[in-house]
């Protein structure tokens, strides 16, 4: 039976499948369920610790969802429950994960943990059961460019092969261990080198997915309001924080990084393309990410104030940006990549995706949900927090 009368890339018919979503409760996870539920009939096992980003889907599943949606509140570092919904589901997502980099040099024993041991047994089910699995790394894997051990006006620099970043070709390349920031990276990394070998002796289908910035609604969280308040989100919401706080957003040491944005929407359509075209994605490891939505940190701060100003209809401050340094901000040990513009060519041959979205739209979007959503609770919790 096919799925909703969908069909592959091959123009053959999708059949329902039964999906163990690990993580299914954070920021990728919610979109993805929400896309399989609203465009699919696959039916979805929901696993996380947290469900309050799916709650509309599952607290209860509306009567329309009946039977195609479960949440299963569990934690995979020591819950026996696992290994039974991997066997139940003919794929496995994995997206559970210690991901925010001020944890990476604060908790990198967490970080490593998290993103290594924690997703040993989830591979170990999938390749003793003979059952597929979609697994999230990151373009952290990547590291540094090799452009960035040149001298800053080496022409070389310009050369797309010293700073493109290719699946199958680029090196890894990290700083030294003091430099905890890349625990994160290294511990992704060797998961990866782990489900390919397995792929490789013991033919577990497999698919690695590296997403470059995802952002959009539901990103992390507003530290004091749904978060912790000494808390350090991703920089979209670290920066809407300091938005709607009416505060200057933070440059860590002086925003000059570059980053690749894409819109969390275009990115899960790519994801969906992974999940019903196997035979296209198996075996491989893809870049997911919008090379034509390069800025530094310093203009993604602009943009974003000019656009927040539009959607709140707030004048902007005298002076919207300030800079500190990586150590104030972070703490020993952080590092940084300097530049990501993920290869497209892999995941545009095997699965026909290009993504869509203008940074500029995509943060009208995003930061209109940011204002609507948070606003007055930010408001709320600031009076509070003067009257104590
Ligand atoms: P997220 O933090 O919003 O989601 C991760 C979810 O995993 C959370 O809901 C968390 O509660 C859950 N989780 C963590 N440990 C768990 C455990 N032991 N048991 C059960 N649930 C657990 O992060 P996200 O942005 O949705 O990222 C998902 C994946 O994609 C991660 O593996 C991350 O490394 C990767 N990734 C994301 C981005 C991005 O741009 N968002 C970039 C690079 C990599
Ligand atoms: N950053 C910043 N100010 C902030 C938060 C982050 O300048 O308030 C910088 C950070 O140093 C990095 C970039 O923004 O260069 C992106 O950070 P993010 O936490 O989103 O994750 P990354 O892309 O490094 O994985």
């Amino acid at each position: 039976m096919a799925s909703g009368g969908r069909v592959d890339l091959d123009g053959g018919a999708v059949a329902p499948l039964t999906i163990c979503m690990i993580g299914a409760g954070g920021f990728i996870g919610s979109h993805l369920c929400e896309k399989l539920m609203a465009e699919t009939q696959h039916v979805v096992l929901a696993v996380d610790v947290y469900s309050d980003k799916i709650r509309h889907l599952v607290d209860p599943p509306p009567p329309h969802l009946a039977g195609r949606i479960s949440f299963h509140r569990l934690n995979i570092k020591n819950d026996p429950r696992l290994e039974g919904l991997v066997k139940m589901a003919d794929l496995t997502i994995n997206l559970a994960a210690i991901c925010t980099p001020a944890d990476y040099n604060t908790r990198p024993l967490d970080t490593i943990y998290s993103n290594f041991i924690d997703a040993l047994p989830v591979v170990k089910y999938c390749s003793e059961n003979g059952k597929r699995l979609i697994h999230f790394s990151t373009c952290e894997v990547y590291g540094k460019t090799i452009g960035s051990f040149l001298p800053k006006d080496h022409p070389l620099r310009k050369e797309a092969e010293f700073y493109v970043l290719t699946e199958d070709e680029s090196p890894c390349i990290f700083g030294p261990i003091v430099k905890q920031r890349w625990s994160y990276a290294c511990a992704k990394q060797l998961i990866e080198r782990l489900v390919f070998a397995e792929g490789a002796e013991n033919g577990l289908d497999f698919t690695i997915v590296r997403p470059f910035n995802w952002i959009g609604p539901r990103m992390d969280f507003i530290p004091g309001v749904d978060g912790p308040s000494e808390g350090v989100p991703r920089v979209l919401a670290c920066f809407s924080n300091n938005l709607l706080r009416r505060e200057p957003l933070k440059l860590v040491d002086g925003g000059e990084s570059q980053r690749t944005f894409v819109y969390i929407k275009d990115a899960i359509e790519a994801v969906l393309l992974m999940i019903e075209n196997p035979a296209r994605a198996n075996g491989h490891i893809f870049n997911v990410g919008n090379p034509d939505n390069e800025v530094t940190v310093r203009e993604l701060a602009e943009m974003m104030t000019e656009v927040y100003a539009k959607v709140s209809g707030e004048p902007p401050l005298e002076e919207p940006v300030i800079d500190v340094s990586a150590k104030e901000f972070y703490g020993e040990g952080y590092d940084d990549s300097d530049k990501r513009i993920p290869d497209m060519t892999l995941i545009n041959k095997q699965l026909g995706w290009n993504p869509k979205t203008p940074l500029k739209d995509l943060l009208e979007t995003t930061l209109t949900y940011q204002h609507k959503t948070y606003k007055e609770a930010v408001k709320t919790q600031m009076c509070l927090a003067t009257a104590t």
